[in-house]
């Protein structure tokens, strides 16, 4: 078995914090072991719990729809939480839960090796930006220790408030970008020479 999955297993059965009792099932992540793309979010509301898969209500089928329109396929990238399992009634997750459960974010981390980092929302922006106000760095790639690390408002909090719809939006849709350029190819080469457009000039500045 390979290491995610060994590390999946361990989840399955983690009794490392409190949220072992109140949990159905365990949400370890789910994705290929090679990714360029690693999105982080809170922890599994109901239907997360019910089928021990990430983002799969509300918020995981808009998830999926920014991801398609950014261009990528949810099949390519992999999906995770800060915790594994569902706080009861979907409350914050704890700072002594946040830190049982941290190991198995760090190994996935370690183990997936991920060209850029998305945290969607607080919980996961804080692992890497405890000081630092969403609303002042979404959507900008910060190379912090080996990883480049996007925040990005969650897509819950777009859901149900419209006017961040279209930044979410927007920050996506520089995914692709920021990828390349974290992979030292900063023109993604098209196949045919594009007609100069009045955005030339916007260089993406990254880092
Ligand atoms: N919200 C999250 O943060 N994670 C999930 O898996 C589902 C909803
Ligand atoms: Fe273990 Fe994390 Fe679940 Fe707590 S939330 S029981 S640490 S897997």
């Amino acid at each position: 078995m390979d290491d995610l999955n060994k590390l999946a297993n361990e989840v399955r059965t983690c009794k490392l914090c409190s949220l072992a009792a109140t949990r159905t099932k365990a949400v370890p992540g789910e994705g290929p072991a090679r990714v360029e793309l690693l999105l982080i979010g809170e922890g599994p509301g109901f239907n997360e719990d019910q089928q021990g898969r990430p983002f799969v209500g509300a918020a995981g089928q808009y998830l999926n729809e920014l991801l398609e329109k950014a261009g990528f396929k949810r099949a390519d990238v992999y999906i995770t939480n800060v915790v594994k399992c569902r706080p009861p009634s979907n409350r914050d997750p704890l700072p002594d839960e946040i830190g049982a459960c941290a190991p198995y974010l760090d190994r996935q981390i370690a183990l997936l090796n991920p060209t850029v980092v998305v945290t969607l929302g607080r919980y996961s922006m804080a692992r890497w930006f405890p000081n630092e106000k969403i609303s002042a760095i979404h959507g900008r790639a910060r190379r912090i220790g080996g990883c480049v690390v996007v925040a990005m408002y969650h897509p819950a909090a777009a859901l149900h408030q419209s006017a961040l719809r279209s930044t979410i939006e927007e920050d996506f849709r520089k995914l692709k970008q920021i990828i390349a350029e974290a992979q030292g190819k900063p023109e993604a080469t098209p196949a045919v020479p594009k007609p100069p457009t009045k955005d030339e000039g916007e260089q993406l500045s990254l880092f």
